[in-house]
């Protein structure tokens, strides 16, 4: 038996329970709506942010999602964001239309088209711009989203990685591309930290297929276009459908063609804190990337760890000042989205 039927209300048990049906006995599998949220990106992008939500702050190791476009960016500069850091995390860039220009910290430049990945390793720190290039195309359409680094590696040296060529694979009315990570047997090259799948899934219209999955992983999938179903729920743009962990397939559909993206992985264990562009694992850890961040752009308030981001060389334009800290103290929370207990 489903925990609910009518596709909306979630099923808001944190560790679903077995139930016993007659002679079988099967698993309430969770299939969360979360509705995302519209987010300014610089000063002339409006996002959907999906990840993270206030009951679901990961997905395996996904920490950070946000859905942009389809935007008509013709008469306008498109996707402006000046040079800003990050660390504790990987950033990967998405595109489903249109073209955006990466430039980094570590003297890279790189055009990013759809199908194609941008990933960018922070490590301990490395800042990026990243802007829709001199002469773009009509529409912008895309995913940004976030990895947490394993403790291990959180404080690691920085990379960049641009793959042009993704591992694919065409299924009887769907065509799946294997982002990052690894599903069905397709591994992508894109270097990750923990066990972790993106993928890019087309849909036909009037097709249906079946994702196989792995039990012990968590998933959820989004919709970048058109409409579909995923277990029996409706997944449109602008929402993320969390499926929980349990799963060996999922069964998706549409009516009109759809285009998707799964996320999943082996559920995060670190309690995380999330600000602004960086992952941590403490408060002092995110005012001390702060302080460096600040010294590095020549900004008041810094510390003497200044070179630790480096700089944008090439980006015509101020970076990014971080904002404010808040007055509490930032606490870790696990990836449900509970703060932790004081100790
Ligand atoms: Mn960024």
């Amino acid at each position: 038996m489903r925990a609910c039927e009518d596709g909306v209300v979630s099923n808001l048990e944190p560790h679903p329970a077995e139930e016993e049906t007659g002679a079988t006995v099967a698993l309430a599998l969770r299939r969360d709506v979360l509705p995302g949220r519209e987010v300014a990106l610089g000063k002339y992008t409006v996002v959907h942010r999906l990840l993270p939500h206030t009951n679901r702050r990961m997905v395996g190791a996904w920490c950070f999602a946000d859905h942009f476009g389809p935007d008509a960016i013709l008469a306008g500069p498109g996707m402006q964001v000046p040079p800003h850091p990050h660390s504790g995390l990987q950033t990967v860039t998405w595109l489903v239309d249109g073209e955006v220009l990466h430039r980094d910290s570590l003297g890279n430049l790189a055009m990013i088209r759809p199908g194609q990945l941008n990933l960018m390793t922070a490590g301990a720190g490395i800042a990026h711009a990243e802007v829709s290039p001199d002469g773009h195309g009509p529409s912008l359409h895309g995913l940004q989203l976030w990895i947490a680094l394993p403790a291990d590696v959180a404080h690691g040296a920085p990379d960049f990685e641009h793959h042009p060529d993704l591992p694919s694979r065409g299924y009887s009315g769907a065509y799946v591309t294997v982002v990052i990570g690894a599903l069905d047997g397709l591994e992508s090259p894109a270097r990750a930290y923990s066990p972790i799948v993106g993928a890019d899934v087309r849909l036909e219209a009037d097709s249906s297929t079946t994702l196989r999955l792995r039990t012990d992983w968590e998933y959820a999938i989004l919709a970048l276009a058109g409409d579909a179903t995923a277990d029996g729920v409706s997944v449109t743009p602008g929402n993320l459908v969390y499926l929980g962990d349990g799963r060996s397939e999922l069964a998706i559909g549409t009516q009109h063609g759809a285009r998707l993206f799964l996320l999943g992985g082996e559920p995060f264990a670190d309690e995380l804190v999330m600000w602004w562009n960086f992952v941590g694992r403490s408060h002092e850890e995110i005012v001390a990337a702060r302080g460096a961040w600040m010294a590095g752009a020549s900004i008041a308030g810094g510390s003497d760890d200044s070179d630790r981001f480096g700089v944008v060389a090439g980006y015509d334009g101020p970076a990014l000042p971080a904002p404010d800290m808040p007055t509490t103290r930032l606490k870790p929370r696990d990836r449900h989205g509970r703060p932790m207990p004081d100790a």
